[in-house]
């Protein structure tokens, strides 16, 4: 027998040596081999194990900030949340790596009693002060299982917002929160999605956040649905959102002219007088913080002349952008056993 691995949804076991891919992280060189599941269709990358120490590095936050529309991306995100989410189900809410509490605050004002966990300590204290409660913790999701299990509190929602495709034990995961859920409860919120537009010019970039460690899982709507299933989840939805147009230009800019982030950071860091910063604002907040006005709103001119000479590309597009878009939206139910 040639050496197995195992696919982490649902445990059939793959070739060693059948790997698509082969990708490096720059930062510390380590060779990460992507496998592709047949029976359940999930994408994985080997070595399947999450580096704490990355989290804890700004390495990765500095440049997911810097990249544009990322607001966009989080309010489509949200509006999926609340068009589809059956409107007769409140109750407690649990969102799981909740950050600085932008979807808490959401979903408080639709009249969830809102509870979330997050690994990062300064994302949970300012989600509290944001939000005036104390029900945010800075605990890994096994932390706060042991937790709720001695308080004995089970919830009716639970959400996560681009958490799935981070773990090293997605099923364990899956699992997990199913055990914190009510009977009847439900799960929701998205994934990446990899059939998206435009994907292949983001997995150009080798610093793109679709690659580990940052994300391990690559997930498509039938093996959402799959892993969904498996996990023993019913009523299973999955909607694959629309491409923003906003996000055209960046991506047009790309397939046109090639990767212009690198000098685009350093015009940034130009006005702000710091290449640091540079990564982590967006052209249009330029004004607000730096000392030179004049420098930022050359910068946002220069966008706009950009975005002028894109259009006519990105109008040809525009039939294109209907369920193609980042994510996957999903919700479903924990079925009675
Ligand atoms: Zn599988």
């Amino acid at each position: 027998m040639p050496p197995m691995l195992t696919c982490p949804i649902c445990r059939t076991e793959v070739e060693e040596c059948s790997f698509k891919e082969v990708y490096v992280f720059p930062y510390n060189n380590q060779e990460y081999k992507r496998y592709e599941c047949l029976n359940c269709d999930i994408h994985w990358w080997e070595p399947l194990k999450i580096v704490p120490e990355f989290y804890e590095s700004e390495v990765f936050e500095s440049y997911i900030s810097f990249h544009e529309g990322v607001s966009a991306r989080l309010n489509d995100n949200h509006k999926a949340f609340f068009k589809h989410f059956p409107s007769n189900v409140r109750g407690k809410l649990l969102d799981v790596g909740c950050g600085d509490g932008r979807f808490l605050r959401h979903a408080k004002e639709q009249g969830f009693e809102i509870w979330g966990i997050d690994f990062d300590k300064k994302s949970v204290e300012s989600a509290k002060r944001n939000l005036g409660i104390d029900t945010v913790f800075a605990m890994s999701l096994e932390e706060f299982y042991e937790y709720a299990k001695e308080k004995n509190l089970k919830f009716d929602v639970i959400t996560f917002f681009e958490v799935l495709e981070h773990q090293d034990k997605p099923r364990e995961f899956l699992e997990m929160v199913k055990g914190l859920l009510k009977e009847g409860g439900y799960i929701a919120r998205s994934v990446p999605n990899r059939e998206r537009l435009f994907v292949e010019i983001d997995w150009k970039d080798p610093f793109h956040w679709d690659y580990p460690p940052h994300h391990f899982l690559r997930f498509s709507k039938s093996s959402l649905e799959k892993a969904l299933n498996l996990a023993g989840f019913k009523d299973i939805e999955v909607y694959k959102l629309d491409f923003p147009f906003i996000e055209l230009f960046p991506h047009l800019e790309k397939k046109l002219f090639g990767d212009l982030d690198k000098l685009k950071i350093k015009l940034k860091g130009m006005v702000l007088g710091d290449e640091r910063k540079g990564k982590a604002y967006a052209v249009e907040e330029l004004a607000k913080v730096s000392p030179s006005k004049g420098k930022a709103y050359i910068l946002i001119m220069l966008k706009l002349i950009r975005n002028a000479i894109l259009l006519p590309f990105a109008l040809g597009y525009i039939g294109n952008l209907k369920g193609n878009g980042f994510y996957l939206y999903f919700q479903a139910c924990h079925g009675s056993v």
